[in-house]
């Protein structure tokens, strides 16, 4: 990735939203296919459970459904597939298998980069947080496993503290609620997801794609992202200079 590329992208961000800088002072992080390579076992789990209950859901489209709650994906299939939205029983029981199946499989690892990125991250000055649409009881536990000292519970948003969940911004607004009312300028996103990338770019904030799954770069460029990394390695790469030209204000010709 170029110099250029990266300051053009928050030079267009900046005109967009007509906002004269960005202040950094926090990175809202996704976790699933961003921090955890697990967007593998969750798309073959989603197609297995489904298959179970007689409903068609290959695996690479559960990649385009991920980040949306599971009542939400499961309607959308039954409709497809039955023309009628599943029942709350259909619903909880086909979940339940699903994050059966899940439990089954083995623990999803760190993606490559994504702790030394938080560690360059958080040595920058800037507070690393999760939004994330998972409701697993053992996230916190594991995230402090692989990523030890680098979040604190009271920024995390889960699936517990939102009620539409992505593609609405409303995970991104509780993350920028919860680091104390901060304006969409003073945080940022990371996000592998199309319906991700959609919830961080209706939040307002700076919103960085990368894409660690089988999906076109279209899929995420398509939504809005600000600029697209290949992989959280590339990002974690970049940082210094994405920080520091973050961190410089951009020259009035630019705005
Ligand atoms: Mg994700």
């Amino acid at each position: 990735m170029n110099n250029k590329t990266i300051s053009d992208s928050i030079i267009n961000y900046l005109k967009k939203r007509n906002y004269q800088h960005i202040c950094l002072k926090t990175v809202m992080f996704d976790m699933d296919g961003v921090l955890f390579d697990s967007m593998k076992n969750h798309a073959r789990c989603w197609n297995e459970a489904m298959a179970h209950y007689g409903l068609n859901l290959p695996p690479e489209e559960a990649y385009m459904h991920e980040g949306r709650t599971a009542t939400g994906t499961i309607n959308i299939i039954s409709l497809r597939e039955r023309g009628h939205e599943a029942t709350e029983e259909e619903i909880k029981e086909i979940y339940a298998y699903k994050g059966m199946l899940f439990n089954q499989c083995p623990k999803a690892e760190r993606m490559p980069g994504a702790y030394e990125l938080l560690l360059k991250v958080k040595a920058s000055g800037v507070t690393p947080m999760v939004v994330t649409g998972s409701g697993q009881k053992s996230l916190l536990e594991r995230l402090q496993t692989n990523f030890p000292s680098i979040f604190r519970e009271e920024l995390m948003v889960t699936a517990f503290d939102v009620k539409k969940g992505k593609p609405d911004p409303e995970p991104y607004l509780m993350g920028l609620k919860k680091a104390g009312n901060l304006h969409p300028y003073q945080s940022m996103v990371v996000e592998n997801a199309p319906l991700g990338v959609k919830a961080a770019v209706a939040s307002g904030c700076f919103t960085i794609a990368v894409n660690t799954g089988p999906l076109p770069d279209s899929a995420l460029l398509e939504e809005g992202a600000d600029i697209l990394f290949p992989s959280m390695q590339a990002l974690c790469d970049n940082w210094q200079t994405l920080f520091q030209l973050l961190s410089a204000p951009p020259t009035p010709q630019h705005l």
